[in-house]
């Protein structure tokens, strides 16, 4: 029987496209960017191009963007950029950010701002945070866990106001607005100044590129120590021989999301609703977690209360259905999630939530069996 692969949050598969896009680069064109002569200069401008490319879709400028190994890395670029920068500056986090924001802030004086129960961080909180001292404000885009969307035109709005009376102030500090967008790419326009940040985290793995790809878009005027240093590779921001097939992929996967955009939004949400309505009649007890409109359309958290969500997974899988507990990273610990924890789940609630994610390939007929199998499972 065909396996059913519910979660595109963790990764996607790879376009073919993209793959073809990539290979010239390990081999017929294989050659150093840095290099001084013909075949290398060539490389370099097609690496450029690339960059000019992937700037395009975000509205930003070729030298705003370094390529990064994924958004793990574009995120420890950002907010340990600005900490080992400002070293007397104050970092405010959302409490469910990603681990890779989560454990970088934590080196530096952080704060985190709280969230309400469908998983939107508080805007007055946020503001009653800020301070003299407020260097950055990292909050993501879209949740991978729940897919809640966060107001970052709202909070862009407050930043403005806020560097406004710093500047009449004489406070010469800056504060900085970084989102996370791996979980965006997709579904979501990330055009940054639309957006109205400064920073933006982004990777090829769950775009349908490659893994270990990413960029990290940096406002023009931004000052950033870097964390990987050496030849000054990236504006010395990420030093390192380019990974231009890397860069390659992401560029493509980049311009066929944006392509596919509108029509695989519908698709999937019709989808995730159809899931959604399915669970509602067939099994009660299951609460769906996360805002019920300000939502990416490929993630839905269930949870359903006196189930065991490692067995319920476990179980699902020697069914043939691939879906997370939490999210990858939670999935390989002991550890509870702390998204679901800020949303005011109990233990036990949070031990019995699963996460679906969907994507290109998912079919009505991946939902149905899933549902059936999820209605069978908790019925025993
Ligand atoms: N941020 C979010 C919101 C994610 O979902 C992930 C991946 O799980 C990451 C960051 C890390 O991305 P990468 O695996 O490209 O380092």
């Amino acid at each position: 029987m065909k396996r059913i692969y519910l979660d595109y949050a963790a990764a996607t598969p790879m376009d073919e496209k993209v793959l073809f896009a990539m290979q010239p680069y390990f081999s017929q064109n294989f050659y150093n960017p840095s290099a001084n002569y013909l075949s290398a200069r060539a490389v370099k401008q097609q690496l450029n191009q690339f960059r000019s490319s992937i700037a395009k879709a975000l509205g930003a400028k070729p030298a705003e963007i370094i390529f990064t190994a994924g958004a793990t890395e574009a995120n420890n670029l950002s907010i340990q950029g600005v900490g080992r920068q400002y070293p007397d500056g104050e970092i405010l986090v959302s409490a469910i950010e990603h681990e890779s924001v989560l454990a970088p802030a934590g080196l530096f004086k952080t704060k985190q701002i709280p969230v309400d129960e469908a998983g939107i961080i508080l805007l007055n909180k946020l503001s009653n945070l800020i301070n003299d001292k407020t260097v950055l404000i990292s909050v993501m885009l879209v949740n991978n866990e729940l897919g809640t969307l966060q107001p970052l035109s709202e909070i862009a709005a407050m930043v403005k106001t806020i560097r406004q009376t710093r500047r009449t102030n004489s406070n010469h500090l800056p504060l900085y607005l970084h989102t996370d967008a791996a979980q965006a790419g997709n579904y979501l326009d990330i055009h940054v100044s639309r957006l109205g940040v400064d920073m933006l985290s982004l990777n090829g793995g769950k775009i349908y590129g490659p893994k270990q790809s990413g960029i990290l878009y940096l406002k023009t005027g931004l000052k950033l120590q870097p964390i990987i240093v050496g030849g000054g590779q990236e504006f010395n921001l990420r030093s390192g021989t380019e990974n231009i097939a890397a860069a390659a992929g992401l560029a493509e996967a980049l311009d066929l999301a944006i392509q596919k955009r509108t029509a695989e939004n519908k698709r999937v949400r019709e989808l995730r609703n159809y899931f959604q309505e399915l669970v509602a009649n067939r099994l009660p007890m299951a609460v769906i977690n996360g805002h019920k409109s300000h939502r990416a359309p490929h993630i839905l958290s269930i949870t359903t209360t006196g189930t065991d969500n490692e067995r319920l997974m476990m179980e699902l899988d020697e069914r043939g259905i691939e879906c997370a507990v939490g999210s990858a990273c939670a999935a390989s610990s002991d550890e509870l999630s702390h998204v679901l924890s800020a949303i005011g789940l109990n233990q036990n609630q949070i031990r019995s939530t699963l996460r679906f994610s969907f994507g290109r390939f998912t079919t009505k007929n991946d939902i149905q069996r899933t549902v059936e199998d999820l209605v069978n499972l908790t019925a025993q």
